[in-house]
């Protein structure tokens, strides 16, 4: 019995109740001695397929994409974000990852423009490693609107039914990729960390942290396409721009109806607490012991032109606003120069940091797992340390660093 992403055969079923005590949802119970689907609770996740040793239960046909439907899917595309003119950096770094996955699955790697007047994109996106530039130009996507942005990339998948799709875990990003992964009817993988082939199985594994960052999950999508995922900005290197690379590109007609919704309005945030693009980071911890001692990283950053980021205890204190959080919940940061005054090392907290070039701690304790990380480690007091060191920079006395 069906109506919904399974099918139960009642003439096949043994009652075993393997695919009741599979499915994780509950949406399986026996009525007599068959199996029948409660299709409200059904979530699809196919578990139970594998459940069943006599092949009773089976993907409902009109429901799951069959492995003709699967195998029409081909060619690894990344959602090409830009916003005012500027292509997120980001993008280019999906093209890297993108590139080494199309080359695994043996074709071809698209990169998907949404916007209006955007010819000018495409040529640094061959360059950066796209083999095509899909450009969706149309006045209703002059401006990132959700439901026209949503509309538009499902078009585009229904067209060309890429089998990989990626997207930057930018605000953006996560907002309407969710969108389109519901309207094609496929799986998604927010924030993921690593990606790769599973050459077995024609699947991507799309890796990210679960369990509070506990362990690492390694997620894949059998029974649909595209294989959706976001990746959260700073995982991967950027290739070095070849402008002899040739590819082609493709204008894509789209009815848009307009959206139900407009914006009136839209304020910036503040751009000196971009700290994921800064080459200077200079950040503090609990070990700070109040806010009033942020001022002193406040005024190193400004000696060294950097910007000042903070570990999780720092927000979590209520000192100073998330935009600065360095780590998995926070900011994938990747400078030059990191300071870290008074921050343990905890792995939440080097998950952000990973791509530093250089990293300098300053902490009391030696044995802080932060000095694991440190190219430079310097055990002593910060409040005597950072004051000293304005003072070499500023050529003034330094303020007080007191007890909380
Ligand atoms: C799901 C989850 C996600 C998380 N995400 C993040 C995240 O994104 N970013 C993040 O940062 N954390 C995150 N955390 C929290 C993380 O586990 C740590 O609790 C946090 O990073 C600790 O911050 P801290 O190092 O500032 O504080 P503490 O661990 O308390 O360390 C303070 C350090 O300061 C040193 N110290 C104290 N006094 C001085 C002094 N006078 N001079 C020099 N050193 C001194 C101490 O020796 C100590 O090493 C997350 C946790 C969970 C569970």
């Amino acid at each position: 019995m069906s109506n919904g992403p399974i099918s139960i055969a009642s003439e096949k079923c043994r009652g075993c109740k393997k695919c009741v005590g599979t499915c994780p949802f509950g949406a399986i119970r026996m009525n007599g001695k068959c199996a029948v689907l409660r299709p409200d609770q059904c979530r699809g996740c196919m578990d139970c397929l594998q459940s069943c040793p006599i092949g009773a239960v089976t993907a409902a046909v009109d429901d799951v994409t069959d492995h003709q439907t699967l195998g029409a899917h081909r060619g690894v595309w990344v959602f090409a974000e830009q916003y005012q003119g500027k292509m997120r950096e980001v993008v280019y770094e999906l093209l890297a990852a993108g590139r080494s996955l199309a080359k695994e699955r043996a074709c071809d790697l698209a990169a998907v423009v949404l916007g209006h007047n955007i010819a000018h994109f495409a040529p640094p996106l061959i360059a950066a490693g796209a083999d095509t530039v899909l450009l969706a130009d149309h006045p209703e996507l002059a401006r990132y609107e959700a439901e026209t942005y949503t509309d538009a990339l499902h078009q585009l998948i229904v067209r060309h039914k890429p089998e990989i799709l990626l997207a930057g875990a930018t605000a953006v990003g996560r907002a309407f990729f969710g969108k389109v992964a519901v309207r094609a009817y496929t799986g998604l993988t927010a924030d993921c960390t690593a990606l790769s082939i599973d050459l077995s199985a024609c699947l991507l594994n799309q890796t990210r942290p679960a369990l509070g960052g506990n362990i690492m999950a390694t997620i894949m999508t059998p029974h649909r396409r595209p294989q959706m995922a976001t990746v959260r900005p700073h995982v991967f290197n950027m290739n070095v721009p070849d402008p002899a690379r040739v590819g082609q590109i493709l204008l894509e007609a789209l009815e848009l109806a307009p959206a139900s919704s407009r914006v009136i309005r839209s304020v910036a945030s503040d751009p000196s607490v971009n700290i994921a693009d800064s080459d200077i980071v200079v950040a503090g911890g609990r070990g700070l012991k109040k806010a009033e001692n942020l001022a002193l990283l406040h005024r190193l950053a400004e000696h060294l032109g950097g910007v000042v980021g903070v570990s999780r205890a720092c927000v979590d204190c209520g000192w100073i606003s998330a935009a600065r959080q360095v780590g998995q919940t926070g900011k994938i940061v990747r400078p030059k120069i990191y300071l870290a005054f008074g921050i343990s090392g905890a792995i939440q907290h080097l998950e952000g940091i990973r791509g530093a070039e250089t990293v300098i701690a300053v902490n009391s304790d030696p044995y802080a797992p932060i000095f694991d990380v440190a190219d430079l480690g310097i055990v002593g007091d910060l409040c005597v340390i950072l004051p000293a060191l304005l003072e070499v920079l500023g050529g003034q006395s330094a303020p007080d660093c007191g007890q909380p």
